[in-house]
């Protein structure tokens, strides 16, 4: 009898850890709305693309206002992503009195997995900097600081050479370069494509793919990488046996939308289609659990009358602004049913931490 219940321990704890996924793989679309997503997969059919999104399921109603406003910055509702709670805006990982708060990414870390963020915008952007500083939005030398302390990042990609001393003409690190102090901080820092800029081992690095933000889409400069390129480029350079939180914005969105440029809108949302679809065939799905999601809407996108499959889709813009709306959050994979009808995005840090069966000791957040 004991043998049987030896035999069936074993076997339900290999049943757990089949359950639990070994991969966290998060997309988001900044300032993508509900209708931006699907704008994106009008987009994506009339290109002949595959819907990728179509594989996800809307998994929660998410909202995301902060404590001193309906509608949210990137800064504060990145924050409460990452770090669980809500707080003011232009804040980065830190409360609304300014006390620093811990993001999931190095509670992650010490339970052994590896952690990655990629974007196409610049280093310090307000997306990017909530998994690492902890500062005001506009504190560029406070959020440069903390990038060069950052120790739980394995592998980081971002746009923003400029900002790290970097000649825009012959594209090398000046003498003052922090590029620097992260390559002694023990990273491998490539540049714009990837080509190597400080020796350093292979599994730790750091790429600045751009001087500023990545170009839109639609308008590459000559051999500059599309985002996909760059996003293929990075895996191509990881370990895919080891768990790992990966994070990958698609900014741009946001951008095109604070300037109603409908053209850089739609190349950056068909190349959010793209990637969904290239990252959910890199990663098994029955041990990853993917989540999309946006941080706000931006730009107030209506889609208007327009012929089925047209290649001319009509859409208006109601402001130059972010707005408050319910943000899409879709998941696919492991564990995709695990999160509540309706959320903050506050709450996702604690779900995640549930999925993993990840316990903090109390007092800490
Ligand atoms: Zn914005």
């Amino acid at each position: 009898m004991k043998r049987f219940f030896a035999i069936l321990f074993v076997f339900v704890s290999a049943m757990m850890l089949i359950a639990q996924p070994k991969n966290i793989v998060v997309i988001m679309g900044d300032g993508m709305g509900y209708n931006h997503l699907l704008l994106s997969e009008l987009l994506a059919e009339i290109n002949n693309l595959e819907i990728a999104t179509n594989k996800f399921q809307v998994a929660s109603l998410v909202r995301n206002e902060t404590i001193d406003n309906i509608v949210t910055d990137s800064a504060a509702a990145a924050t409460a992503f990452f770090c669980g709670q809500k707080t003011k805006l232009g804040c980065l990982g830190i409360d609304k009195d300014q006390i620093p708060i811990n993001s999931i990414a190095t509670i992650l870390k010490e339970e052994g997995y590896k952690i990655g963020l990629i974007t196409n915008t610049k280093f310090s952007d307000a997306t990017p900097a909530a998994m690492y500083a902890h500062a005001f939005r506009d504190d560029k030398k406070k959020i440069l600081e903390d990038l060069i302390e950052t120790d739980f990042l394995d592998f980081f990609v971002a746009g923003g050479l400029e900002d790290l001393g970097v000649n825009p003409f012959t594209l090398k690190p000046t003498s003052k370069s922090p590029l620097k102090k992260l390559n002694e901080n023990g990273y491998k820092i490539y540049g714009i494509n990837y080509e190597p800029l400080f020796d350093g081992p292979n599994d730790k690095f750091m790429a600045f793919v751009s001087l500023g933000h990545k170009s839109f889409e639609n308008q590459l400069i000559a051999g500059e990488p599309t985002y996909l390129e760059i996003i293929e480029k990075t895996i191509s350079k990881i370990n895919l046996e080891e768990p790992l939180f990966l994070f990958i914005e698609c900014g741009r969105i946001d951008h095109a939308s604070h300037i109603n440029d409908e053209k850089a809108l739609k190349a950056e949302l068909i190349m959010f289609q793209k990637i969904v679809n290239y990252i959910t065939r890199v990663f098994p799905s029955e041990d990853t659990l993917f989540i999309i999601f946006a941080d706000h809407e931006t730009g107030g996108l209506s889609l208007m009358s327009s012929p089925t499959k047209s290649e001319d889709i009509s859409i208006k813009w109601n402001t130059t602004d972010h707005t408050a709306t319910y943000v899409p959050f879709l998941t696919f994979g492991n564990s995709k049913d695990s999160f509540p009808k309706l959320m903050h995005l506050m709450d996702v840090k604690e779900y995640l931490l549930e999925i993993l069966e990840i316990k903090i000791p109390e007092g800490v957040h």
